[in-house]
């Protein structure tokens, strides 16, 4: 345990996508990595959230379509949901992600340790569960999140469950509330209603999905309730209550509707209402590590106030999302290893790919229609008094989405009215999700509505929406004939 500690060592703590990201990439360049975990490699996002919720939509999905095949010669009524079979399927992709890092970790020679590290002091890690120490010249903390629950009285009833409970249902619930209107809320609430339940969703805010594009959301809030789920808007759950008999036991619901208050029953309540960084006994704060509006704070490179310990992920706070935490692995090891330079010397700045600051991270939500967007809101450009050109394409025009039976949805673009430069896409539509890369290029290069609508996007597809969508701005796209564009913009 003593004797000098090498310059080159790292301890990562936390397994997740942060995690096991800044731990390989740090092994790659030669670095001699530990990575802590308590739990299965993957974290949150393999485990129980982007990978289980994704293959949950699409067999939800695939069993809503063949209920809707009738016409094709398949009687929905014989149609029979096995939902342990459903489950097994779920696992079976989790597992073989898991199996898929376990095997990266190990072939990148990563020292791998089961248990939750605890800083005993500025160098050196305990573990929790055998008191054993690690030391490090460097450590990155990925520690990820957990739900955030509402002090409301009920919240400890059997049928109350979080995301991670959602996942393992064994039985599907015939009644389901659903409390927030976020990603994670839309999403289960389309897998619950998919799969047969009645689902009812309540969100305080006036709309789902409140931060996204509000002509984008539209489009997705009137097809879940075309298929039957019923939205509250600006109403509240206020308090939980046992109602029925075990085995037949209910939850009774009381939500606060204008000045009044309405009782519903349902089998399930789903809390769903965000996700709050995750960093009790860490020791974080016997370092005097500071903190900022409940997350750790760091610079843009994700240096802490103990500038040898980095902190990536949803424990950073900000958007919570797989990606921004792998991306933010990535800044926090070039970090590690460079000092601040680049590889050729030069200096990192804030405008650096390699900086936090300048990442630019795409949001998506995997419903039907899908969501997708990167960048600025038309809502929040106008909210910081920008001026911005917007040009819209609708799905109704595009070739590729017609022939797949899914016309429903549009792309819209924001760009800088004085320079042309593209400042946000949102999309809703069929796999928009998938049009995502390119959007996110066109932000983070800083493109003009030109080199985006002069790009040759292959035909028939939906990326030409993108195309059509950037010459819109300017009144040029091919498939929106002048007089409909004109009563469109009128109209809007
Ligand atoms: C239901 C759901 C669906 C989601 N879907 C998506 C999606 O589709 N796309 C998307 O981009 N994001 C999605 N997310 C968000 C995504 O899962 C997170 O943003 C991502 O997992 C964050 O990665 P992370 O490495 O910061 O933390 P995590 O993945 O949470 O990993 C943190 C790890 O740290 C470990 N740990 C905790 N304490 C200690 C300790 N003391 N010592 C050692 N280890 C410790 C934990 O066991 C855990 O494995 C979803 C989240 C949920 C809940």
């Amino acid at each position: 345990m003593n004797g000098p500690i090498p310059g080159n060592s790292l301890i990562v703590v936390g397994g997740g996508i942060g995690g096991y990201t800044a731990a390989i990439r740090a092994a790659r360049e030669g670095m001699s990595v530990t990575l802590v975990e308590p739990g299965e490699l993957g974290g949150t996002c393999l485990n129980v959230g982007c990978i289980p919720t994704k293959s949950l939509l699409h067999q939800a999905h695939q069993f809503r379509q063949a209920h809707s095949m009738q016409a094709f010669g398949i009687d929905p009524l014989k149609l029979r949901l096995d939902f342990a079979a459903v489950g097994a399927q779920k696992n079976q992709v989790v597992h073989q992600l898991v199996q898929g890092v376990r095997s990266l970790v190990k072939r990148n020679r990563i020292t791998l340790v089961k248990g939750h590290a605890e800083f005993i002091e500025p160098n050196t890690v305990q573990l929790q569960e055998t008191g054993e120490r690690l030391r490090a010249a460097h450590f990155v903390v990925a520690t990820g999140s957990v739900p955030v629950l509402p002090p409301l009285s009920g919240m400890d009833l059997p049928g109350v469950v979080t995301s991670e409970g959602a996942l393992k249902l064994e039985h599907l619930p015939q009644r389901v509330l659903v409390m927030g209107g976020g990603a994670v809320g839309v999403e289960f609430a389309q897998i619950f209603r998919d799969f047969g339940s009645e689902v009812i969703l309540v969100e305080q805010q006036k709309a789902l999905l409140f931060q996204e594009d509000s002509e984008v959301v539209a489009v997705l809030h009137k097809r879940l309730e075309k298929r039957g789920v019923v939205i509250r808007l600006g109403q509240r759950v206020q308090l939980l209550r046992a109602a029925g008999a075990v085995p037949k036991s209910s939850i009774q619901v009381e939500l606060t509707v204008s000045d009044s208050s309405e009782q519903l029953e349902v089998d399930l309540v789903l809390v769903a209402v965000g996700r709050q960084p995750r960093f009790q006994g860490l020791g974080l704060d016997r370092l005097g590590i500071q903190m900022n509006n409940g997350a750790i704070a760091t610079d843009d490179f994700g240096r802490t106030s103990q500038p040898h310990i980095y902190a990536v992920g949803d424990v950073r706070g900000g958007l919570m999302l797989a990606h921004k935490a792998g991306a933010e692995a990535e800044v926090a090891v070039a970090h590690i290893l460079f000092q601040g330079k680049t590889r050729s010397g030069f200096e990192l700045n804030h405008q650096d790919p390699l900086s936090m600051a300048a990442l630019v991270i795409p949001r998506a939500v995997y419903t039907s229609p899908e969501i997708a967007a990167v960048g600025l809101t038309e809502e929040q450009a106008s909210a910081a008094h920008l001026k911005v050109k917007v040009g819209r394409f609708l799905f109704s025009a595009n070739g590729r989405a017609l022939s797949m039976g899914e016309s429903e949805g549009l792309v819209k673009v924001v760009a800088d009215a004085a320079t042309d430069r593209v400042l946000g896409i949102s999309m809703v539509g069929p796999s928009v999700t998938n049009l995502l890369g390119e959007a996110t290029l066109a932000v983070q290069m800083e493109l003009t509505l030109k080199a985006l609508a002069q790009t040759v996007h292959p035909h028939p597809t939906l990326t030409e929406a993108l195309a059509e969508a950037a010459h819109d701005a300017d009144g040029n796209a091919i498939h929106i004939p002048p007089s409909a564009k004109k009563n469109f913009k009128e109209t809007r």
